[in-house]
């Protein structure tokens, strides 16, 4: 006989679980299902890992840079396994904190993959919940997704983001291919480690989409770290050598030689082949993603599905977490009228430095509103945290703030430099209350900082 549940959640990442907690703090009965380990992309093979990843190579830059300081520091020897074992039993303590969180939430937890047979009755497949049959008033999907791979000759010999955290060595030569966030991410964390690393991208720069002064202050970053990008890059095929070494090659016959290791870095695709949703009565689109609406809804009654399957235009953790809370208090805490909005997210790259974006570039702006209507307000400028560094090693940060109307008000605020990350919470809060530029201008100044530089504009 099925075991009946008010509701059921599909996948235990960021958006499944931030849904059931809110749902079971709201008095409901939920049930999760999931296959892999608890906390999703996020946690294991994502945000989590790469942050530790991104704050190993900032160390790196520090160490660098410590001669400007007085500190006589050696060669630093650096052991990429320990640092990988030191971060899998971090991963492990969240996963176990993850694991509590359901028990003392009441949560039921489910083990295996979960097909649905109905929009609200659920199979469990594999692992130790084998053979369930859950029913749920309501059903939620939240599966995520997982890398793409391109359908080249040797495109087997190259790894994507989950076996770069499966990584036991340091590669010496790695070439990234891709443009968004995780190629950024993962060539500057790399690089700044000592792994000559190239990034390859198929048009015209990374991070298309972009604010334009974000792009170009990278690029020039990039250029003056060393790391090379080659743009108009197609990849056609990797080839492995005699000496087990890899070779990218383009379209036009470009080569990149030497490779311990070729990351794919292209994008990534919704998980829901297998999930039975022909049984549910819904459609995929061509990409494999959800259609939803407003309200998480997907096309059959009592199937909801939220996160990176939807194909949503932010495919991130707290958008999903979000997402994910506002459904369970529609759903069980009362409140009829909670949805999500998908506008004004703030996000950042961690590149080195950071990145920090928030509403809307200023191309988008002008789009939307009307040249005449935009004024942008922008800077270029050397952090104090260089003032003692000669002047090769300094690196420009850039700041925008997209403004529209007499008025000014701000719809985008973009930040190229060191503490982009920390800084941009605050500000996202101000477009998101529409503040206007004397808002900011109005706003006393933290001394000295680089966030100073945002309302002294
Ligand atoms: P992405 O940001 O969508 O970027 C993938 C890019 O790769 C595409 O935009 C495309 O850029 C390029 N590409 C696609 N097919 C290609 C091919 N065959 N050959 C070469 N290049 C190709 O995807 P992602 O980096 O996988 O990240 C997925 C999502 O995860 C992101 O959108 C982001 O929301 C989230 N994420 C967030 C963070 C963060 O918050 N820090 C970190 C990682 C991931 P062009 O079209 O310009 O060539």
């Amino acid at each position: 006989m099925a075991e009946h549940f008010d509701l059921i959640v599909v996948g235990g990442g960021s958006g499944g679980m931030a849904t059931a907690r809110r749902a079971a703090a709201h008095g409901a009965r939920v049930a999760m299902v999931e296959r892999e380990r608890l906390g999703g992309t996020c946690v294991n093979v994502g945000c989590v890992p790469k942050k530790v990843m991104w704050y190993a190579s900032e160390t790196a830059t520090a160490v660098e840079r410590a001669g400007d300081y007085g500190f006589a520091v050696g060669h630093p020897q650096f052991d990429w396994s320990q640092l990988r074992r030191a971060r899998d039993a971090y991963v492990e303590r969240l996963n176990g904190i993850y694991a509590n969180n359901v028990e003392r939430a009441g949560i039921s937890l489910y083990r295996g993959s979960a097909i649905l047979q109905g929009p609200r009755s659920v199979a469990v497949q594999g692992g130790d919940g084998d053979g369930t049959v859950l029913q749920g008033d309501a059903v939620v999907l939240a599966p995520g997704g997982r890398p793409r791979w391109p359908q080249i000759p040797g495109a087997e010999y190259g790894i994507d983001s989950d076996g770069f955290f499966a990584l036991d060595e340091q590669p010496c030569r790695a070439a990234v291919v891709g443009a968004g966030y995780i190629a950024v991410e993962l060539a500057g964390v790399l690089h700044h480690l000592g792994t000559e690393t190239t990034l390859t991208v198929r048009r015209d720069g990374p991070l298309r989409g972009f604010d334009p002064l974000l792009r170009e202050a990278l690029a020039e970053t990039l250029a003056a770290d060393g790391l090379p990008v080659k743009d108009h890059f197609v990849p056609a095929a990797v080839e492995r050598g005699a000496d087990g070494r890899l070779s990218l090659i383009s379209e036009g016959g470009e080569r990149v030689e030497g490779l311990d290791t070729v990351i794919w870095a292209i994008g990534r695709d919704p998980n829901t082949a297998g999930l039975g949703l022909d049984a549910a009565g819904v459609a995929v689109r061509d990409d494999g993603s959800i259609p939803v609406d407003a309200y998480q809804q997907t096309a059959a009654a009592g199937l909801y599905a939220l996160g990176d399957c939807t194909g949503n235009a932010y495919p991130l953790t707290p958008v999903a977490i979000a997402a994910g809370r506002r459904l369970a208090d529609r759903l069980f805490g009362g409140q009829p009228d909670r949805y999500l909005e998908y506008r004004d997210v703030p996000s950042v790259v961690f590149t080195h430095p950071p990145l920090g974006t928030v509403g809307l570039t200023q191309p988008e702006a002008e789009e939307a509103y009307g040249a005449d209507q935009v004024t942008c307000h922008e800077t270029r400028f050397f952090p104090m945290n260089y003032a003692l560094s000669p002047q090769e090693a300094k690196r420009r940060s850039a700041m925008k703030l997209v403004t529209v109307g007499s008025e000014q008000r701000v719809v985008g605020v973009h930040i190229f430099g060191e503490a982009a990350d920390e800084m941009l919470q605050g500000f996202a809060v101000a477009v998101r209350m529409g503040a206007t530029k004397a808002d900011l201008d109005n706003t006393v100044a933290i001394h000295p900082t680089s966030a100073e530089e945002l309302v002294t504009l």
